[in-house]
């Protein structure tokens, strides 16, 4: 009788990473080592700001740093923190009943960031911090890290 092969670790991957068009501005972001990830892994592709009821294409983003309480504002001014925290609700849910141990997520998003994000400002400057559902996902135990760092996983 032949082995049964292991069944493949599941990792949440930020949807765009893969080339799916959900930006913001409606481009994607293909990574070709994260999408060379295939072979060692099975993939489970979020967009948090999709799942979140944002649509494609829709203004900047970014998590106001000033707020003492979660924030994030669009370029115009206007609060877009239910859909964000919504949709990091239904990322993380998601991740967690795969049973995604590890996500590999878009460096600098206000959804998908991993250590550095914009302060709210909308000039361009990066602060430690994470996207909204990537800090999520980190509060379930999920280790979250970016397409930079991809030597850190198993
Ligand atoms: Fe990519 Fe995350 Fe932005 Fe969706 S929310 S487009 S997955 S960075």
């Amino acid at each position: 009788m032949g082995q049964v092969p292991e069944k493949p670790q599941a990792i949440a991957v930020s949807a765009c990473l893969l080339g799916r068009p959900c930006r913001f501005d409606g481009a994607s972001k293909p990574h070709a080592g994260v999408i060379a990830l295939a072979e060692r892994f099975e993939f489970l592709p979020v967009c948090p700001e999709v799942a979140g009821g944002m649509p494609v294409p829709h203004p900047p983003c970014e998590i106001d740093a000033f707020s003492p309480v979660l924030r994030v504002v669009d370029a115009d001014g206007r609060d877009m923190t239910e859909p964000f925290a919504e949709g990091a609700r239904r990322c993380a849910d998601a991740a967690c009943a795969a049973g995604c141990k590890f996500a590999v997520m878009k460096a600098k998003s206000p959804s998908c960031g991993s250590g550095q994000v914009y302060d709210g400002s909308f000039s361009g400057t990066l602060i430690p911090g994470w996207g909204v559902a990537s800090a999520l996902m980190r509060e379930r135990g999920i280790r979250v890290i970016d397409e930079t760092q991809l030597d850190l996983l198993p």
